[in-house]
């Protein structure tokens, strides 16, 4: 997702046509846990609740739950965000892109200190053991927190403190992707690699471009990246969000991209699409903020089947989820009934973020045998 920083500039997304919300008006293909009633799962949903899972592109900020800005409000009463319960639901009820980003920036303004930054990302993995989610590869931007005051050796001590207890006390091993806030310029290109390179915390495995697409081209980062990819990090910028597929093609050559966030507009290219299936270069796709942020009109609108009929390497993801109403199960949930998936069909989607991941062999094989044995369980 394009994410603005406080102060920056915010891009007006085209608008569809589309009343705010009415995506969220199918129901048949948005089930959501929390909105069914009497609390009665599909037996997918179960499923899909109960399974161990993988999640490659979530952010920091934008996974700031409702109880997780409550406890960081309360430790700045200063703050403009309700602490009430029913009025913090309330502001955080997604109803279009401008109050996505009224929302998103109140939280960014919330997160003052180091302590703050801790409690925030270990808040975060508290919510993912909550679905299951057994490793997260989660993209976080220093440079919001830095240019903010926050020192970036504090910073860094504050998520890794974070994730190693994380790891210790939920059994959720994160990872980290520093992303280039793009609408931020060449000034935070370098400040964010100059972090990833001479801080290099133990948890970062990859590097990220994110902010809005439009007008923002990808090769002007590239020396950033190849500065990044000689330190060993990976490169997974998104691209082919809200523009063509000829963001994607520069991704990949100037950005050497090993796997794409979002890639929505491959499919408009069968070039490109032949490209990525030959070299399986994973996409990472988030059919809910597709939605929200516009850059695909509904779910059935969502170009998810082709990108499996042309035999990518997809992944299912929730970007931002809380501000978009959503998680990484009621994703899996979509993208099931879009891709008219069974419970094998969710296994091998939760498998398929599994081999995308920067995780080492060994892990890679713990979780693929765990989705195993879950999925062989409850089929007996
Ligand atoms: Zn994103």
């Amino acid at each position: 997702m394009a994410l603005p920083l406080p102060g920056g500039p915010v891009i007006a997304r085209p608008a569809l046509g589309r009343r705010p919300g009415a995506a969220y008006d199918d129901e048949r293909l948005r089930t959501p846990l929390r909105h069914c009633p009497g609390g009665t799962l599909s037996d997918l949903d179960a499923f899909i609740a109960g399974l161990p899972k993988a999640e490659l592109h979530v952010h920091h900020v934008g996974s700031a739950s409702p109880r997780i800005v409550a406890e960081l409000a309360a430790r700045h009463p200063d703050s403009a965000v309700p602490t009430d319960p029913e009025a913090l639901a309330d502001f955080f009820t997604f109803r279009d892109f401008a109050h996505f980003i009224q929302v998103y920036l109140s939280v960014v303004d919330l997160i003052r200190d180091a302590a703050d930054v801790r409690l925030l990302t270990y808040e975060v993995a508290r919510d993912m053991a909550r679905q299951n989610i057994r490793y997260a590869e989660l993209t976080v931007t220093p440079f919001s927190s830095t240019s903010r005051g926050i020192p970036d050796a504090a910073f860094v001590e504050a998520i890794e403190d974070a994730r190693k207890a994380a790891e210790a006390e939920l059994g959720v091993v994160l990872r980290w992707c520093f992303d280039i806030p793009g609408e931020a310029g060449l000034a935070a290109a370098e400040e964010t690699t100059r972090i990833a390179c001479e801080l290099q915390p133990e948890g970062l495995v990859s590097f990220g471009l994110g902010g809005p697409e439009v007008g923002v081209p990808r090769g002007q980062f590239t020396p950033y990246f190849d500065r990044a990819i000689a330190a060993g990090l990976h490169s997974v910028p998104h691209a082919g969000e809200t523009t063509g597929p000829q963001t994607i093609w520069d991704a990949l050559h100037e950005l050497r991209a090993e796997r794409v966030g979002h890639g929505t507009s491959a499919v408009q290219d069968p070039k490109l699409l032949a490209h990525l299936a030959e070299h399986a270069i994973p996409l990472e796709v988030c059919p809910t903020s597709n939605i929200a942020t516009r850059a695909v009109r509904t779910l059935n609108e969502h170009p998810i089947k082709e990108m499996a009929e042309a035999g990518l390497l997809l992944t299912v993801n929730s970007d931002d989820p809380p501000m978009f109403g959503t998680d990484l199960n009621t994703e899996y949930g979509v993208a099931a009934r879009l891709l008219g998936l069974d419970t094998d069909g969710v296994a091998a989607l939760a498998k398929n973020a599994v081999t995308a991941s920067f995780m080492d062999a060994p892990s890679k094989a713990r979780l693929a045998a765990e989705i195993d044995a879950y999925t062989a369980a409850r089929r007996a």
